[in-house]
């Protein structure tokens, strides 16, 4: 693998706070984004120096998801966050492809409907959470709730505040149900939403993606960066940690989440379950 000797990302850590090599954000310090570069690929330059070792990682996460399913005690919940264009879709397609659907689930969320608009906010994500055995993406989530309705005055600061406390609440219930946590904001800079916002524009194929608000939201960069800031800063916890990833590069974005994934999964350590006694006498009958 072509990797460079001087590594930028090394010398940046102590500076903005970020373990490295896995940008994970350690509880109680805050992050600033913008001394993250979104562009930074610990040396590799291109796609093809990364593809090997994807598949590496690709495979420990379906090695551990088939014990994870089969032991049936465990469980994981994935929370992908990101600015619009961020590569929330794209991370799902290329880190889980090859996992078996039986016992992975996605679930996106859009903006609540009236029913859900009538309960509690975590109402709905609760529902989504993965049993034992099963991994859950959440493509967007409970952090929407802090985030967009922060950013669009759609509650009352009164409202969007106290929630910081009670999604830690919620995830270490989730975590002491056996459903490990782990969340990712997936960083890129504002020009290069630029660049995939045109993009989508240009590309008959991709223009199905665009949306008109995209525009609009666009101009509240600055006040979804110090958003999320905030965010991460009070909910990155020992139990459900965030990772600030690195994502302008599609290919570098993808190699850190499936690491992070398949650590985790490691930690979680799930067995195949004993096999039933007796079974070196049973014989198949024909
Ligand atoms: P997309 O993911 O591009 O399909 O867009 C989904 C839209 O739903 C985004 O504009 C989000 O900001 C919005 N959304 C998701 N969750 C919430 C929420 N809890 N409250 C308000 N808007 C939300
Ligand atoms: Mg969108």
């Amino acid at each position: 693998m072509a990797k460079k000797s001087k590594n930028p990302a090394e010398t940046e850590h102590s500076a903005n706070g970020l373990t490295y090599p896995d940008y994970r954000v350690p509880p109680g310090v805050g992050v600033d984004l913008s001394s993250v570069d979104a562009g930074q690929s610990e040396g590799y330059t291109r796609k093809k120096d990364v593809l090997g070792e994807l598949e590496t990682q690709r495979r420990r996460i379906q090695d551990l998801q088939g014990k994870l399913y089969a032991e049936n005690k465990q469980g994981l919940l994935i929370v992908l966050q990101a600015m619009d264009t961020g590569g929330k879709d794209g991370t799902i397609k290329h880190v889980f492809s090859g996992v078996n659907p039986q016992g992975c689930r996605v679930s996106s969320f859009k903006a609540p409907n009236p029913e859900e608009r009538n309960h509690d906010f975590l109402w709905r994500y609760h529902k989504s959470t993965p049993a034992v055995g099963r991994i859950g993406i959440f493509n967007r989530s409970h952090y929407e709730d802090v985030l967009v309705v922060r950013v669009k005055n759609l509650v009352p600061e009164e409202v969007w505040r106290p929630r910081f406390e009670l999604i830690n609440n919620f995830e270490y219930n989730l975590t002491r149900s056996n459903i490990s946590v782990i969340k990712f904001y997936l960083h890129i800079s504002k020009d290069e939403q630029k660049r995939r916002l045109e993009s989508r524009l240009a590309d008959p194929e991709k223009r199905w993606k665009f949306s008109s608000n995209d525009i609009k939201e666009r101009a509240y960069w600055d006040a979804y960066q110090e958003a999320f800031e905030e965010t991460i800063g009070e909910t990155s916890t020992e139990y459900a940690p965030w990772y600030v990833v690195p994502a302008n590069k599609k290919w570098y974005r993808n190699l850190v989440i499936a690491r992070a994934i398949a650590d985790t999964l490691e930690e979680i350590d799930p067995k195949f379950p004993p096999a039933e006694e007796g079974l070196e006498n049973a014989t198949i009958p024909d």
